[in-house]
């Protein structure tokens, strides 16, 4: 498996996945699925994968995580890719992203930090969730129900990485969601196909790659001093 592809094929097949967007595209090249589009859920793509559907309110009992999505600082080069896949997977405004780049350093060692959800383990947007919209997904990716979604922003206060987008015309507050209906088929992140530098290294936690970069010493969570545990995002600063 190159570095920054999706490992193998994954045992979640039956876990359904919610679209964090209305009429964003769920399912990608050769992932099996059924596509439940209700009179009921108007706007709202709910996707199963097998034969089995699980609610959410079952999918919150385990926390570990799955996957790694490390971000090789040394290699970014600012150029937005990653963004822009984002805005364009995601159906959203043009301008808006669940990535946003930060300049880094001086001008004469400029350096590029992308920021969206760490998808933490101790998440402060699903303990103030009143509805329980924002929940764990069994694999640890953290998601979002829009139908419970009561557009409170408790989450959007919340999150410390500034990591929710809240959409007025919807009334709810989304974010990254790592692409599950495609890290569920076998692929990758939109992010991650559009980074041409080699910086968006994915896959599972169990891949040894993957395992062996996680142990090198390397790798280190966004600021760990925050308390929220980041389940699948994790970063390789420049010079490391
Ligand atoms: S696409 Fe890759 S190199 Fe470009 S900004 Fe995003 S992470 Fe950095
Ligand atoms: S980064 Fe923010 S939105 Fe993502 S899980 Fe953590 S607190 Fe929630
Ligand atoms: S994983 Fe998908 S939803 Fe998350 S930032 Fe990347 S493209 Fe956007």
């Amino acid at each position: 498996m190159s570095d920054n592809r999706s490992m193998e094929s994954s045992q979640e097949d039956a876990i359904p996945v919610a679209s964090p967007m209305p009429g964003a595209q769920a399912g990608e090249a050769g992932i099996p699925r059924r596509v439940f589009l209700g009179a009921g859920l108007a706007g709202t793509l709910l996707v199963a994968v097998g034969s089995r559907f699980l609610s959410h309110d079952q999918a919150t009992v385990e926390a570990t995580s799955d996957y790694a999505l490390i971000l090789d600082l040394n290699k970014c080069v600012g150029c937005r890719a990653c963004e822009q896949a984002c805005t364009e997977r995601n159906q959203l405004p043009e301008g808006q992203s669940f990535i946003h780049i930060l300049p880094k350093g001086d001008p004469d060692s400029r350096w590029f930090l992308p920021i969206q959800c760490q998808h933490c383990q101790d998440a402060p947007c699903v303990k103030v969730c009143p509805a329980q919209a924002t929940y764990r997904h069994p694999t640890g990716v953290i998601l979002v129900d829009e139908t419970a979604c009561v557009g409170c922003k408790y989450c959007v206060v919340a999150c410390p990485y500034d990591a929710r987008i809240y959409e007025e015309h919807a009334g709810v507050a989304y974010k990254c969601w790592l692409c599950l209906d495609r890290v569920l088929g076998g692929g990758a992140p939109a992010c991650v196909d559009a980074c041409v530098t080699g910086t968006r290294i994915f896959g599972r936690r169990s891949d040894p790659a993957i395992a062996r970069l996680l142990e090198s010493g390397r790798v280190q969570a966004l600021h760990p001093e925050l308390g929220t545990k980041p389940g699948v995002l994790a970063y390789i600063f420049p010079g490391a």
